[in-house]
């Protein structure tokens, strides 16, 4: 970007698009209209409708940052900070997984499901997009949703406030912070990607996303293997325990829920994508 030309908002999109392109970022023109709103205020049809504006000084100057940023590869949703999911925006950062629409599958099997939940339990809460989104779905429920990282507790909290979400936010890893206490519904969206194949992943992915909210160990299972057998002790009578799955994993993940012996037939539920992401079964009832 030569500083004496005159930077209008078309020829900044068409620019910036040849520029993200170049650094392999696929959806450079939207992406870069995205960013230029941000910068200037402007709505998408407001960018087209005064495509010949020249930008002030400052905007330029925070658009330049923003698309520095971006060719670095750092994900468009830190830039913004936010990102939308299951109908509300979250607000994100370097603490928490950026929320993903593969995982609203969880949701909507988690609301048909067991629509008349009362307590729920979401571990690993992250931006705490799940829980947000179970109070809102669940009224009658109260949501309880834990975490390992206090920081990404921070960002819960915050998403929670934004969306008058009343929840019970608990620092620690996995049931600990709920020891002695049992729920309706169990939900979980825990790190699962094999140690060995985060450095495969997108840079967005694997250099910006919480190593902690992706590493699941050398085969990828590690938190399962604790989390889908100590859940019983932690379901209700007729309860439901769904948890979120990466490619291929939903065989194993079965298997674990089989193994345990407390449960029911396991289900598997696909993302709009195609993929097994969600497996789940019911506790099976105590008579
Ligand atoms: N779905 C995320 C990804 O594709 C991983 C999230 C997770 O490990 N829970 O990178």
């Amino acid at each position: 970007m030569a500083a004496q030309e005159i930077w209008t908002t078309l020829k900044l999109v068409s620019w910036s698009k040849d520029y993200l392109l170049s650094k392999g970022i696929p959806n450079a023109r939207l992406e870069a209209e995205w960013l230029l709103c941000a910068a200037t205020g402007l709505d998408r049809v407001g960018l087209y409708l005064q495509h010949d504006k020249p930008l002030n000084e400052q905007e330029l100057a925070v658009y330049r940052e923003m698309i520095a940023r971006r060719a670095r590869r750092e994900p468009l949703q830190h830039i913004l900070g936010s990102q939308e999911f299951y109908g509300r925006d979250y607000e994100v950062s370097a603490d928490v997984l950026i929320p993903r629409h593969d995982t609203e599958v969880l949701i909507t099997e988690a609301i048909t499901r067991h629509p008349g939940a009362h307590s729920v339990l979401d571990i690993g809460t992250g931006s705490g997009c799940i829980a947000v989104t179970l109070v809102m779905h669940l009224l009658q429920s109260a949501v309880t949703a834990t975490d390992i990282s206090a920081e990404a507790l921070v960002v819960a909290q915050r998403n929670a406030d934004k969306h008058g979400a009343s929840i019970e936010f608990l620092l620690g890893s996995m049931f600990i912070p709920v020891s002695g206490r049992s729920f309706d519904l169990i939900v979980s969206n825990p790190p699962y990607i094999p140690t060995g194949d985060i450095v495969t992943l997108s840079p967005e992915v694997r250099d910006y996303d919480p190593a902690i909210a992706l590493d699941g160990g050398n085969d990828g299972f590690y938190i399962y293997r604790t989390l889908i057998p100590s859940a019983v002790e932690h379901l209700n009578s007729g309860g439901w325990l769904m948890v979120e799955i990466g490619i291929g994993q939903a065989k194993d993940v079965v298997q674990l829920f089989k193994k345990s012996g407390d449960f029911d037939e396991p289900f598997i539920s696909r993302d709009p994508g195609g993929i097994e992401r969600v497996v789940g079964a019911q506790r099976k009832e105590i008579p």
